[in-house]
C-alpha cells in the first residue's frame, strides 16, 4: 500500500530522524500507525530489559503476548487468519524490531517468516487452515529446521536427514543445528530427504513428538536472546497429513527462503540503523576537548557514512519489497539486498562502536550488542558468499557454485 497524498516538507521533517529520505511516508496511514505501535512497544517494553536477557542468554517469554497483540506475525501473508498487509510494511516492521533488538527481530523472522512461510507457501489449504490462524495470533510458535551440523551452505545438495514412508505416515531420522525457537516451539518444520525419490520434503513435527529431542546451543557471542538448538530426530513418526503437500523438492524450500531472505535484509538495515541512532545520540552528549564530540569533523564523517549506509540499504530493500508485492521478486533480487544490507550493517555497527570509544564495548550503551548480533545476521539465511554466487549466476549466466 503506498501513501497517495502529496508529500509535504512537514511530513518529511516529522518522519523519524534516521529515516532521512522519508521511506516510511511510502506507507499508507494504517501501515504507518502499525509501525509506530511496533516502535512504541519495542522502545517501552523491550529496550529497557533486553540487555539483561542478552547477558543471561535467556529468551523473554513474557514479551510474547505483547508482540502477539501487535498483529505482525506473518504480516505479508494472505493465508487464513493472516494480516495480508503486504511485503513493504512487513519489511519495515522487521527493520523496526531489529532497530531496537535484533534477537527479537530474529525470533519474529523465524516464527512469522520462515515457519509460517513454509506453511503458507508449501502447505495445502487444509494445512493452512489448521495452523496459520493460531500462528498469526502467536498462540502456536513455529521453528524452521533446515541446517544440519555437517551441512549449511551446501544444504540443497547435502541435506542428510531422511524421511522414509511408513504406512500412512513417515519416519524421520537425522540431526539439525542452529534451529531458532525449536526448544520451545509448538511446531518445527523439518526438511528431510525422501529415501524413495531423493527429493527434499517438508514435515510439520509437533511439540513432544516422540523421538525429537533438543540441545539448546550455549555460549553464543551473537543473538544471545535467541534460543538456537540442535535437534536430534530418532525414528520420529509423522503422519502424512503433516507433510507439507506442496513441498516436492528443494525448489519449494527455496521459494520460502526467497521471501524470508528479504526479511533478513531488512533486519540488517534495522540493526545498522539502531547502532547509528545510539551513536548519534552519544556524540551529542559526550564532550571532549570542551566540546561535544559531534562537533568534530572526523566524527561527523563517520556519522554521515553510517547514515548513508542505512539509507542506501533501506532504499534497495524498499524497491525489492515493492517488487515482491507485485509478484516480481526473484532470488537474485533478495540475495543482492541481503548481501548489500549485511555488508553495510557490519561496517556501520563497527563505526558506531568506534564513536563511542571505550563505552562502545559496554552493554549498557547498546551498541556493543548490535556489533555482536550483526555477526549472526551476516551469516544466516545464506552467507555473503552464497548470496553473491546467486547474483553472479543471474548476471553472467554462469554458475560458479562448486
Ligand atoms: C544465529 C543463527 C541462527 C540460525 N537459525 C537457523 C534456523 O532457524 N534454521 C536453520 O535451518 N538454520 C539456521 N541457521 C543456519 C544458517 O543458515 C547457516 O549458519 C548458514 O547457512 C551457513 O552455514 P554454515 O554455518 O554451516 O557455514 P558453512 O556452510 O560451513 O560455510 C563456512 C564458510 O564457507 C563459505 N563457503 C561455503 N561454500 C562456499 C563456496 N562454494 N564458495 C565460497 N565460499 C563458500 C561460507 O560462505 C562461509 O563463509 C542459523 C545460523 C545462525 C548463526
Amino acid at each position: 500500500m503506498t501513501h497517495d497524498s502529496a508529500l509535504t516538507h512537514r511530513e518529511l521533517e516529522d518522519s523519524p530522524f534516521s529515516d532521512f529520505l522519508g521511506f516510511e511516508l511510502l506507507l499508507d496511514d494504517e501501515d504507518r500507525e502499525l509501525l509506530s505501535r511496533v516502535r512504541a512497544f519495542m522502545t517501552r517494553e523491550v529496550e529497557p530489559v533486553i540487555n539483561a536477557h542478552w547477558t543471561r542468554g535467556a529468551f523473554p517469554h513474557e514479551l510474547v503476548a505483547g508482540l502477539a497483540e501487535l498483529g505482525i506475525a506473518g504480516l505479508a501473508y494472505d493465508g487464513p487468519g493472516c494480516p495480508a498487509r503486504g511485503a513493504l510494511v512487513d519489511g519495515m516492521v522487521a527493520m523496526e524490531l531489529s532497530r531496537i533488538d535484533p534477537s527479537i527481530g530474529t525470533f519474529m523472522g523465524v516464527h512469522g517468516g520462515l515457519a509460517m512461510g513454509s506453511i503458507q507457501l508449501c502447505g495445502s489449504d487444509e494445512q493452512r487452515e489448521r495452523w496459520l490462524p493460531a500462528m498469526a495470533r502467536v498462540e502456536l510458535i513455529g521453528a524452521f529446521g533446515l541446517t544440519e551440523p555437517d551441512v549449511g551452505s551446501a544444504i540443497s545438495q547435502g541435506l542428510a536427514t531422511s524421511a522414509r514412508r511408513d504406512g500412512d505416515g513417515w519416519v524421520l531420522n537425522g540431526e539439525k543445528k542452529w534451529i531458532g525457537n525449536a526448544s520451545f516451539a509448538d511446531l518445527v518444520v523439518i526438511w528431510a530427504r525422501d529415501e524413495d525419490d531423493g527429493e527434499v520434503k517438508g514435515f510439520v513435527v509437533e511439540k513432544d513428538t516422540e523421538g525429537m529431542t533438543f540441545d539448546v546451543q550455549q555460549d553464543k557471542i551473537a543473538l544471545r536472546v535467541v534460543q538456537n538448538a540442535e535437534i536430534h530426530l530418532t525414528d520420529v513418526h509423522v503422519p502424512e497429513v503433516n507433510r507439507l503437500q506442496g513441498a516436492t523438492s528443494f525448489a519449494s524450500t527455496a521459494n520460502v527462503l526467497r521471501v524470508t531472505r528479504m526479511g533478513v535484509a531488512w533486519q540488517a538495515a534495522g540493526c545498522a540503523r539502531g547502532a547509528y541512532e545510539h551513536a548519534l545520540r552519544y556524540t551529542k552528549s559526550r564532550e571532549q576537548f570542551g566540546r561535544p564530540i559531534a562537533s568534530f569533523q572526523l566524527v561527523q564523517d563517520l556519522l554521515v557514512k553510517m547514515l548513508s549506509n542505512v539509507t542506501a540499504s533501506t532504499a534497495m530493500n524498499v524497491r525489492a519489497s515493492q517488487l515482491q508485492d507485485a509478484g516480481l521478486l526473484r532470488d537474485e533480487h533478495a540475495s543482492l539486498c541481503k548481501v548489500h544490507s549485511t555488508v553495510r550493517m557490519r561496517e556501520t555497527v563497527g563505526w558506531a562502536r568506534e564513536v563511542l570509544g571505550g563505552n562502545g564495548i559496554l552493554l549498557e550503551h547498546h551498541v556493543g550488542r548490535f556489533v555482536a548480533d550483526a555477526e549472526a545476521i551476516y551469516s544466516y539465511e545464506g552467507t555473503r558468499e552464497m548470496n553473491t554466487l546467486i547474483v553472479g549466476r543471474a548476471i553472467t549466466g554462469e554458475s560458479a557454485f562448486v
